[in-house]
């Protein structure tokens, strides 16, 4: 299977059997206790299911590499001391017949706390202070570092180093006119900008011998105003390639950049176009990055010579086995990492340990074994939802006799919904992976099924998984006949008029505007996305952008909350930006502190701002939150039967499927 994904190929001297590298990841396990020895065991499983090329998070290349220098102890590389911590996940690596790269970083102006520094004086979009100026004396002390964390990570066992350079760290900073104004030789032109990264990768070369790998993370496209032009990025990647560079790893974007490159709104691979344009200008292997998440998709990229090797990160969170999986043919047992962001680089950013949302034993390994339970029991599970589907996977993997009970036709419950919302059709991936777990693990899926008391009685334990309802507005005249609820109008959005208002601007509501300002021009394709968010294939511009195309909204909408919050607050960060974007592009209109009064045959009376007004609107879709729905407990109480109640129907509380699967899971190894 997948022919051009498992053919080999040779990076410098390392002889590798499939084209897959797990691109860099912060997981944040360095700076927990024994961080090393979790990392190594993190790192390990991948390997040893076929793996054969990783790259590890950044690590910093001097003490304030990363800010916050009081942290730096586990996060850099600078003394002997620090690198032989690092040996256990070499050794662990290389003992599973894979090799591994340790990427070096620098983060410059972007530093959350002091605002950094950088080659000129700016103000960082992450921390909204102004960088401090590097002088020429600083520079040549950095470059330094980054031979020195080279010549360490060498020490440390490592195959070789990724030097970062793009998402718009230090060495993007460097190479971009927008944060780089010198007139020295650093700056000027395009020859005096690419000098700090050059000067790098030959310090590097010349410090260590040939069959020591220098992978470089090059932008294709900074997608910022006053970015690289493309030609200087292909200049660019010729010069570091004579100057000793094995690999060039490609990242688009940089963090601050207003386009969305990893979420789940992009088209899967689509920025593999730019991995082909500059694997036409150099001779070493070029790896596309970015939203490539199956084999089908790494495979057929491959065979069309967009790439020699494909970077995938997140999707190691997902699936450990994503490689033994797809060699073996086995794609539809794959656990698909579907771009959510939620409990990885949403985590990131509050600075949490991340996990997975569909894997919630990601980066907790070494505490969650996969061992099969002592006693085997009889296990029923009420609900197929994202809750009653973990637990009844997690029980069944250790061993325990589960029967699914669904009242529904399908599994899935408010994930089946979900994914026809515009952009998160990945989420049925993650159906079709319970699906196929259910048949491996010989789980009884009893469809369309409420099961009675006596029948319960027979099992050893009952997990009540049953799920949420929609909670009620509390708007007088809310039974009017234009109102639905969030469940009755994702149902059937068709039925719903022009004009609409949602009521309840949080996650739901959201999900809700994007569902009914769907226009047919947004189709999925590439073009399309390149046309909404303003991305140029023919790179005339700087930074590879363009202006947007409005999009119109077959509907109007308004979108209402009560709170006094800016709309869309409580939407995860790496994500929220985007669903806003969104909405303002196509008109919508967003109004928080919002009273409301009543409703009648007019349509929905509220106050803004102080004045009172009627929104004459065809519809009002109330996403209002949602309440627990638990119609059991007390029947099983009555009846003696032990039984526990997880996800929304424990608590609905702002339930999101990365607590509903993860509660799931919990349970089911526990048991
Ligand atoms: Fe992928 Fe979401 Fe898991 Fe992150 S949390 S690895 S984006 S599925």
């Amino acid at each position: 299977m997948y022919p051009s994904l498992f053919q080999p190929i040779r990076v410098g001297h390392l002889a590798l059997k499939n084209r897959i590298l797990m691109g860099s990841m912060h997981t944040g396990l360095e700076d927990q206790a024994q961080g090393f020895e979790k990392l190594a065991v993190f790192y390990a499983e991948r390997a040893r299911e076929g793996l054969q090329l990783i790259v590890t998070g950044g690590f910093g290349v001097n003490t304030h590499a990363l800010g916050m220098p009081e942290n730096a102890e586990f996060s850099t590389l600078c003394t002997p001391e620090q690198a032989e911590r690092h040996r256990i996940i070499t050794q662990s690596v290389h003992a599973e017949g894979c090799h591994i790269l340790m990427q070096l970083l620098h983060v410059g102006r972007y530093d959350h706390g002091s605002g950094g520094v950088s080659p000129s004086s700016v103000i960082s979009k992450l921390s909204n202070r102004s960088s401090l100026e590097l002088s020429h004396e600083q520079i040549e002390q950095i470059i330094a570092d980054h031979v020195r964390c080279a010549l360490l990570a060498k020490d440390a066992g490592y195959d070789g180093v990724e030097i970062m350079g793009g998402e718009g760290y230090l060495i993007n900073q460097f190479l971009a006119p927008v944060t780089n104004f010198r007139e020295d030789g650093w700056g000027g032109d395009a020859q005096g900008r690419s000098r700090f990264p050059l000067r790098i990768v030959q310090g590097i070369r010349a410090a260590l011998p040939e069959n020591f790998v220098i992978s470089f993370r090059l932008s294709l496209m900074d997608l910022v105003e006053h970015g690289s032009h493309w030609l200087e990025v292909l200049d660019l990647a010729r010069q570091l390639e004579a100057a000793g560079v094995d690999l060039f790893n490609t990242s688009v974007g940089w963090h601050e950049a207003r386009i969305p490159t990893v979420a789940m709104v992009v088209p899967r691979a689509a920025f593999s176009w730019a991995a082909q344009q500059l694997k036409q200008a150099v001779s070493v292997p070029v790896v596309a990055s970015n939203r490539i998440n199956t084999p089908e998709v790494a495979d057929d990229l491959i065979a069309q010579g967009h790439a020699d090797m494909v970077a995938m990160a997140r999707p190691f969170l997902a699936d450990p086995a994503f490689v033994r999986k797809s060699q073996a043919g086995q794609s539809s047992a794959i656990n698909t990492c579907i771009a959510c962001n939620q409990a990885c680089l949403d985590r990131i950013f509050t600075r949490q340990p991340i996990s997975c949302l569909v894997n919630p034993r990601a980066c907790r390994e070494w505490e969650w074994p996969i061992k099969k339970a002592e006693k085997s029991i009889k296990l029923a599970v009420l609900g197929a939802g994202p809750a009653g589907l973990a637990c009844a996977r997690e029980a069944a993997e250790r061993g325990h006799r589960v029967t699914l009970f669904e009242p529904s036709i399908r599994i899935g419950g408010q994930l089946f919904l979900a994914q026809k919302i515009p952009g998160k059709q990945e989420l049925g991936e993650t159906l079709r992976y319970f699906e196929s777990e259910i048949q491996r693990l010989g789980i009884e899926l009893r469809l369309n099924t409420t099961p009675n008391v006596a029948l319960l009685a027979d099992f050893d334990h009952v997990v009540v998984a049953t799920g949420v309802v929609p909670r009620r507005s509390g708007i007088a005249g809310e039974n009017n006949a234009k109102v639905l609820d969030y469940m009755e109008a994702l149902r059937n959005p068709r039925f719903l008029g022009e004009r609409v208002a949602i009521v309840g601007a949080g996650p739901l509501g959201f999900d809700m505007a994007e569902l009914l300002s769907h226009s047919k021009a947004e189709d999925g394709s590439v073009a399309a996305f390149e046309r909404e968010w303003g991305i140029d294939q023919k790179r005339e511009l700087r930074g590879g952008i363009k202006p947007i195309e409005i999009i119109e909204s077959p509907r109007q909408l308004w979108l209402l909350q009560r709170s006094k919050l800016p709309m869309g607050k409580t939407l995860p960060t790496t994500t929220g930006w985007i669903r806003r974007n969104k909405l303002k592009n196509k008109s919508a209109r967003l109004f928080n502190d919002v009273k409301y009064i009543h409703i009648d045959d007019n349509g929905l009376h509220l106050r803004i701002g102080g004045e009172q007004r009627c929104l004459s609107v065809d519809n009002i879709v109330v996403c209002a939150g949602q309440e627990s729905h638990n119609p059991w407990s007390a029947r099983l109480e009555a009846h003696n039967i032990a039984h526990t109640v997880i996800g929304g129907a424990r608590d609905a509380h702002q339930i999101d499927a990365t607590r509903a699967i993860n509660e799931g899971a919990e349970l089911g190894r526990k048991l």
